[in-house]
C-alpha cells in the first residue's frame, strides 16, 4: 500500500484523494513540512499557482519539498501544480519549485476558450482514450532533453514526464477515469 500526499492548501485536492482511495491506497492532505517524510509521493493539485506558491513559502515547505523532489521523490503536478514544477514560466513570475526542465505558459488558452474537454489516447497510461478536462490551463512550450512528452494536443504539450516528475495541464481528478492516478501510483512504487 502506498501513502500518497496531496498538497491541501487550496484547490482540487479532495477529488485526487478519492481516486487514490478508489485504487486502494492511502491519501492524506499535506499542510506541514513534517508530513513529507511519511509519504511515497505527492500530488500538487490545480488551483491558483500564485496562491499555492505563496503558501509554500509561508509554511516553509518550498525548500524542503524542492530538495526532496531533486533527490527523486515522486511528484505529479496537475494544472497549477505543473506551473509550480516548471523551471521556466514564459509569462509569469510566480514563486515556484522550478525543478522540471520545461517552459510553461500560464493561462495559455486565453479567456475565449478557457475551459474545454476532450478524449485522447495515451498508450502508456491507458488502452482506452482518456477524458481530459482543461480549466484555465497552462501548456508546455519547450522541454529539455530529459523530458518525455506524453501527450500533445493541437501542437501543444499537455502531459510530460521527467524521471520522478509527472505534469498534466488537465485534471484527471475531475473525471471518473483513474488511469492517470494508477500511472502515478506505479511511479511511486518503483
Ligand atoms: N490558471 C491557474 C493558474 O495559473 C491554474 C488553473 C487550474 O489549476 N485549474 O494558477
Amino acid at each position: 500500500n502506498m501513502k500518497i500526499g496531496i498538497l491541501g492548501f487550496q484547490g482540487a485536492f479532495l477529488e485526487h484523494e478519492q481516486h487514490i482511495r478508489t485504487l486502494g491506497h492511502e491519501a492524506v492532505d499535506v499542510r506541514y513540512t513534517e508530513q513529507l517524510e511519511e509519504l511515497d509521493g505527492i500530488i500538487l493539485p490545480g488551483g491558483e499557482s500564485t496562491t499555492i506558491g505563496k503558501l509554500l513559502i509561508r509554511t516553509g515547505m518550498m525548500e524542503p519539498l524542492r530538495k526532496k523532489i531533486e533527490a527523486g521523490f515522486p511528484v505529479w503536478g496537475t494544472c497549477a501544480g505543473m506551473i509550480l514544477l516548471a523551471k521556466k514560466l514564459v509569462n509569469d513570475s510566480t514563486a515556484h519549485l522550478a525543478v522540471m526542465d520545461i517552459a510553461v505558459r500560464r493561462n495559455a488558452y486565453g479567456t475565449q476558450i478557457d475551459s474545454f474537454d476532450t478524449r485522447v489516447l495515451i498508450p502508456e497510461v491507458s488502452k482506452e482514450p482518456i477524458p481530459l478536462v482543461f480549466i484555465r490551463a497552462p501548456y508546455i512550450e519547450e522541454v529539455g532533453e530529459q523530458v518525455k512528452v506524453m501527450c500533445c494536443l493541437n501542437g501543444n504539450i499537455v502531459a510530460a514526464r521527467q524521471q520522478n516528475m509527472l505534469v498534466t495541464s488537465f485534471h484527471p481528478e475531475l473525471t471518473e477515469d483513474s488511469a492517470f492516478h494508477r500511472y502515478f501510483v506505479n511511479m511511486c512504487q518503483n
